[in-house]
């Protein structure tokens, strides 16, 4: 579908441009898990991908399609597959496209959880190396002949690193590797990922695009950019007339028909909603964002800040090339001398929690909690010291947001 308004206009209508339902402006919540046909001809067409339609609530359902289209928009992408969580986006695509000993380089600055499972992976076989994926000599020394994919994030948490995006893309492009950029800090609002070649996106719609902190999803985008017939790990039933749509439909059929990692109707619905008013709340975010960084980087009881909107930020340039938006995540060391915990407890309207991309502002000490499982060494390596404080820095009132953190500093 041809794509001419704007980015929050094209949420808003996309519902309106399919079949609209009884007047509805949202796509309904479609709860069946079965469907009827009209006759055995529809139902197996249907089962044989040769008709549109459902199969069974595993595989997807209206609601969940109707938010994968305003997915697919927003990253300008070839199809998206919507999942029950962004883990359960980032586990598809690997457990779809990766085989034994297969190799995969990663950044070292990872979410936790997806830090988690590349080491299910090497134990089920897959060779990672993580690396500091700031430098693309770094993720080129790591190459090897048997290498798949190599996965980045844009903006790392709590860190706050920039991936080498447009080199590493050049790079993945050259060698023809399967280049993953996971763009959940960034959104499709601060950043195409499909703009420095990335292959598949992943977004976890459960933070900023849903926004609210009361829905889990995830998705997978392919952009288009990867060519799929160079790529030896796809099955023959699913190389279909469109080679470019090989890889998405592998993943769509492992992750949701074989894994069922689902995203409900309710939750799709949920999300959807909070999707319409992403741009107005980054913007509000990131303004917060910066204010919070410049008040706590001047402030003489704070070590260090990290975040990209900061001129002492190392990727603060490629930031400011990439992003339309320095984001809403930061993180910050006090001086030694002020107990963390203390200074945790006496904040008032920032919440204690381990969500981010919520509306609220939300704080949590990372090394105790978050990154405690992989110990020190790793911990260090990343660059986490013990006393780092995370801040998802919500839309509040700027002044309670500063006047908080201002009290809490005592
Ligand atoms: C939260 C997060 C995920 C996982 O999303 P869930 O919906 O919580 O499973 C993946 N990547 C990044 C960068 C995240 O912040």
């Amino acid at each position: 579908m041809a794509q001419k308004t704007g980015f929050t206009t094209s949420i808003l209508h996309a519902d309106r441009e399919g079949a609209i339902e009884h007047g509805s402006l949202h796509k309904p919540l479609h709860v069946s898990v079965a469907y009827g046909y009209r006759d055995a001809r529809e139902l197996v067409n249907v089962f044989q991908g040769k008709a549109q339609g459902y199969a069974y609530g595993r595989q997807g359902n209206p609601t969940a399609a109707a938010l994968e289209e305003k997915m697919n928009r927003m990253e300008d992408g070839v199809a998206t597959v919507c999942f029950s969580t962004g883990m359960a986006a980032i586990g598809a695509i690997m457990l779809a496209l990766l085989r034994e000993s297969d190799h995969v380089v990663s950044s070292a600055f990872l979410f936790g959880n997806t830090n988690s499972l590349f080491e299910t992976l090497a134990a089920h076989g897959n060779e990672v190396s993580f690396v500091d994926a700031t430098d693309v000599r770094a993720v080129e020394q790591a190459l090897r002949p048997s290498t798949r994919m190599v996965f980045v994030e844009t903006i790392a948490n709590p860190r706050t690193q920039i991936a080498d995006l447009s080199r590493i893309g050049n790079l993945c492009a050259s060698r023809g590797i399967v280049y993953v950029v996971d763009n959940t800090m960034t959104t499709p609002y601060l950043f195409r990922p499909k703009n420095v070649k990335a292959s598949l996106i992943v977004n976890a719609l459960t933070k900023y695009i849903g926004g609210h902190g009361n829905a889990l999803g995830g998705a997978v985008t392919d952009t288009g950019n990867f060519d799929w017939t160079r790529f030896s790990n796809i099955h023959d039933v699913y190389k279909g007339p469109k080679p470019a749509l090989w890889g998405i439909t592998q993943i769509r059929k492992k992750g949701l028909r074989d894994w069922g990692g689902t995203l409900s109707p309710e939750q799709a619905h949920h999300l959807a909603v909070g999707a319409e008013t992403l741009a107005l709340r980054m913007d509000r975010a990131c303004a917060n964002a910066q204010s919070l960084a410049d008040s706590l980087a001047a402030h003489h009881r704070v070590r260090a800040v990290y975040y990209p909107g900061l001129g002492s930020h190392p990727q603060h340039a490629l930031a400011r090339e990439l992003f339309s938006g320095y984001g809403a995540l930061l993180s910050f060391e006090l001086d030694p001398n002020l107990d963390c915990f203390d200074f945790l407890n006496r904040l008032k309207n920032v919440v204690l929690s381990s969500n981010l991309g919520d509306n609220r502002t939300l704080a949590i000490p990372v090394a105790h909690t978050i990154f405690y499982e992989m110990g020190a060494e790793r911990r260090a390596s990343m660059g986490i010291a013990d006393s780092l404080i995370r801040i998802s820095v919500g839309i509040e009132d700027l002044d309670d947001l500063l006047g908080d953190f201002a009290q809490a500093m005592g």
